[in-house]
């Protein structure tokens, strides 16, 4: 049996009692890449990849992306990167796919719904993301942002699959998603939940108004029902159920997280070493304990002291 202490500060995650918790990076642009390579995680768990679409006229062509994505996958040889497809419009609007004329951009065509008006877009994404997967020895995985109904997911495994990806999962960032997660997972492989855009559109309130901020904040009980419902209904299908949002950089949360039974957890590589520790010194037992407390609080603050009151002893 491994030590605590071993178990609390390198290698795969796990609670105390040996509980396996996937603990993964989330990148973003080039520069964070070597950072993220070297952080002790079993792979990226969510790779943004609209910095090779901003601030440019025209979409990148395939040769230049099967590049970037050849670069990520190289540095991940031999553990998982889970690629999230163009996340366009909204906060990450795009002169060649995105309209400049909606009166709610967050709530238009933005994420997998871009795919539907510029079907090349995605199409080429995935055909560069295949062809760079084909040449490494990186586990790629798929993912698309912003699914709101079962048959979205249905849609972007099959296009997935016809390009030799076969592990294609949906984002739960929509409450919708959320609350049919079960049939989500029928249409997928895995689901991801980006805590950012879910608490978003779960509280109407804008993620870019700092005025909000207490309305988005990750302890909020009705955030994390949503995410109970969604890990309990991909479990029973059998498929992993990530978080990927900011939620997934709290060590304390991490443990609610799991609670509620999150398989995985992605989270800037800074933040990992703190979430490996705290998952360490905690049995799943207790973080169930923990989740039910966060659950039955009345506001973010209640769920918060809660959780910190109950963990204090062991700490
Ligand atoms: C999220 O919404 O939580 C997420 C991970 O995606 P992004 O922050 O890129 O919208
Ligand atoms: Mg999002």
């Amino acid at each position: 049996r491994r030590r605590r202490t071993a178990a609390a500060s390198s290698g795969p995650g796990r609670t105390a009692d040996g509980h396996p918790v996937r603990l993964m990076v989330n990148l973003g642009a080039p520069h964070e890449l070597a950072a993220a390579a070297e952080a002790d995680s079993e792979g990226v768990g969510l790779f943004r990849t609209e910095f090779l679409y901003l601030d440019r006229a025209t979409a990148p062509g395939a040769e230049e992306q099967r590049e970037a994505y050849r670069r990520v996958f190289d540095a991940f040889a031999g553990r998982r990167v889970v690629v999230r497809t163009l996340d366009a419009g909204a906060d990450k609007p795009l002169p060649f796919a995105t309209a400049a004329d909606e009166p709610n951009p967050a709530l238009g065509v933005r994420g997998l719904r871009t795919a539907v008006r510029h079907p090349e877009l995605l199409d080429t994404q995935l055909a560069a993301v295949a062809h760079a997967a084909r040449a490494t020895g990186a586990e790629v995985w798929v993912m698309a942002p912003m699914v709101s109904v079962p048959a979205e997911a249905r849609a972007f495994a099959e296009q997935a699959r016809s390009h030799g990806l076969r592990t294609a999962g949906a984002m739960v960032e929509v409450p919708a998603a959320a609350l049919r997660a079960g049939q989500l997972a029928e249409e997928c492989d895995f689901l991801s939940i980006g805590t950012n855009d879910l608490a978003q559109y779960a509280f109407a309130a804008d993620r870019m108004l700092g005025s909000l901020a207490a309305l988005l904040d990750p302890w909020q009980p009705a955030l994390l029902e949503l995410v109970r419902q969604s890990a309990e209904a991909g479990t029973a299908h059998g498929r992993p159920v990530g978080v990927c949002g900011e939620a997934a950089s709290d060590p304390l949360l991490a443990l609610v997280l799991v609670g509620l039974g999150v398989t995985s957890l992605s989270a800037a590589p800074g933040c990992l070493a703190g979430v490996r520790g705290s998952l360490a010194s905690r049995t799943l037992a207790e973080c169930r304990e923990l989740a039910g407390l966060a659950l039955a609080a009345p506001d973010a603050a209640g769920a918060r002291r809660a959780v910190t009151a109950a963990a204090r002893p062991a700490a």
